[in-house]
This record gives C-alpha cells, structure tokens and sequence, in this order.
C-alpha cells in the first residue's frame, strides 16, 4: 500500500496501476469504522485497484461546526486500510486541496440546501466541491458511498449528471453496531448515557418501518409515528424527521417504493443523522 499527500504523488501512484483493470474509489474523512471498510470491501470486489482518501475537508464543515475537534485517528485508519488490501491511499493537507487563491466551487443548486443541506448551509457545496476535485485526480471508474449519508448521495448523482463525470456511483447499505446504532465517527463524541440516548434514531426509523410494512402509505403518518419516538427521549433535540424521494429529497404525501425515511438530531453537542429507505410495496 503507498500512501501519498501530493497531487503529484497520486498522480504517479495511480498511473504506475492503472493498467491492471478498473479503479474504486472511496473518499472519506478518516477515523475509519466498519462502514468505511464495508465500502473499500465492495470496491475491492469489483475492481482491481483501490484508491482511498482521507481528508477532513475544512469547507464542508460551518463556521460553528465541529472541524477543529473532529476525530483525527490516521495510524489506525492507514493499519485498516493496509489489511483490507488498499492500493493507494491519498492524505493531503488542506493547503494541496485548496492552495491560495482557490476559488471555484461546485454547487448543485437547490437539492444542496434539502435535509442536511438546510441545517448546514453551504455543506452539500463544500462536499460536491471537494468530491469533483477528487474525481478529477483519481479519475476512478466507481466510487463508493454509504447510503448512511443519504443526501450526499443525492447531491453527488445529480453532480456527476450535470458535470458528465464519467464514473459510477456504488451505494453501499449501512454498516450499523449490534444495537442498532448507525456507525459514525462522531460516535465518539457520545459519552455513555448519550449513547444509549442516541438508540432513538434507529428506533424511530424502525417504527416509521413497522408502519410502512403494516401498509400505511401517508407520509405525514409516518413522520408523527418517527417523531413519536424521539420527542419521548430526554436528551434528544430533532434537527428533521422527513419522508422524501431520494433523488429530489423533496417531501413526499404518500409513500412508494424507493421513498426515504430521514431523520437527524442533536444529542448533546453531537448531531447524528440515520435514514432507511422502504421496499418495493
Ligand atoms: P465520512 O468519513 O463520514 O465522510 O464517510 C465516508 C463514507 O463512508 C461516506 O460515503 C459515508 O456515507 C460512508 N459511511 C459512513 N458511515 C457509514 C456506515 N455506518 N455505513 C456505511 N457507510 C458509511
């Protein structure tokens, strides 16, 4: 496995593998979990070369957001990678992805300010911006997401759309502890109260499920039954509980097949996020 930090370095990485056959790759913030994995597994079954990156990337995040304190764990992450069979992997610093004087940006339009992108101005434009450049450097021909960040996705696709990148987005399910619990790595935020507090996502995802299954189809029904379970939890603050279409992420009336149960709240200082997507009905 080489790690490399430089766009030259990448670029050389790259070029001395590419001929072994398609290349996957995964962007992420480090402080890797078993959902990361999940998503270098999937590329390495599919492609002969996996590029990963880890960058914490500082215009994603809000001016009061939690940038400077995010987990930074990059031995571990790199120990991971290496067992997992990674075949480069890229940490640059932010002055190699953005040098002075950068000022290009993506932004998606009005699907960037929908669920993450309404609590969180401006992230879904620091995400796009800083996954087109690392399209461009790694030039991959799949990336991996997980659906645990289910707006992302969203915002990506219709980047890759609008812009004709020539790659194909692989959406992985998500990677959840024995408990229910999404893994994030903001999880290690939680303190050990918080922890069991923060159970109330996936509960109210499953209740909202439940509901679904039993053939209840109106949205609102839905959204009260997911509020219901966490509006009982001392602790939690609702930042949405929402049922959308995944591709526009705009509220839906009744629910079909492929509609997004979404739902993000603070507990403590910690924002988590968890959604569920429902079944062919
Ligand atoms: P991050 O490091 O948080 O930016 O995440 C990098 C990638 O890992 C994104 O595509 C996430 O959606 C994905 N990811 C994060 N948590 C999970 C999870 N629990 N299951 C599956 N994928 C995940």
């Amino acid at each position: 496995m080489q790690t490399v930090s430089t766009i030259g370095g990448l670029r050389a990485a790259l070029a001395a593998l590419r001929d072994r056959g398609p290349l996957g790759f995964v962007p992420t913030m480090g402080a890797l979990h078993n959902g990361h994995r999940s998503l270098v597994e999937a590329s390495r079954r599919q492609c002969d070369v996996t590029a990963v990156s880890i960058f914490v990337n500082p215009t994603q995040f809000g001016p009061n957001e939690d940038l400077s304190r995010y987990p930074r764990t990059l031995e571990a992450d790199l120990q991971m990678l290496e067992s997992t069979g990674v075949d480069v992997v890229f940490t640059p610093t932010p002055e190699v992805m953005y040098p002075a004087g950068a000022s290009t940006v993506v932004d998606v339009g009005a699907l960037g300010d929908r669920l993450d992108g309404a609590s969180r101005p401006g992230h879904f434009r620091g995400v796009a911006t800083v996954v087109a450049k690392l399209f461009h450097l790694v030039q991959p021909q799949f990336a991996y997401f997980g659906q645990k960040d289910a707006a992302q996705v969203a915002v990506l696709r219709q980047m890759v759309r609008d812009l004709d990148i020539p790659v194909e987005l692989v959406v992985c399910p998500i990677v959840r502890e024995p408990d229910g619990l999404a893994m994030s790595s903001r999880n290690r935020y939680l303190s050990p109260q918080e922890r069991r507090t923060a159970l109330a996502l996936s509960r109210a995802l499953a209740a909202g499920q439940a509901l679904a299954d039993s053939g209840e189809v109106q949205a609102g029904n839905l959204q009260r039954a997911m509020e219901a379970v966490l509006l009982n939890e001392p602790g939690l603050k609702i930042d949405y509980v929402a049922v959308v279409d995944w591709k526009t992420l705009l509220p839906v009336d009744a629910v079909k097949s492929g509609a997004l149960l979404a739902v993000a709240a603070w507990v403590g200082t910690t924002r988590l996020i968890d959604n569920a997507v429902l079944a062919a009905r």
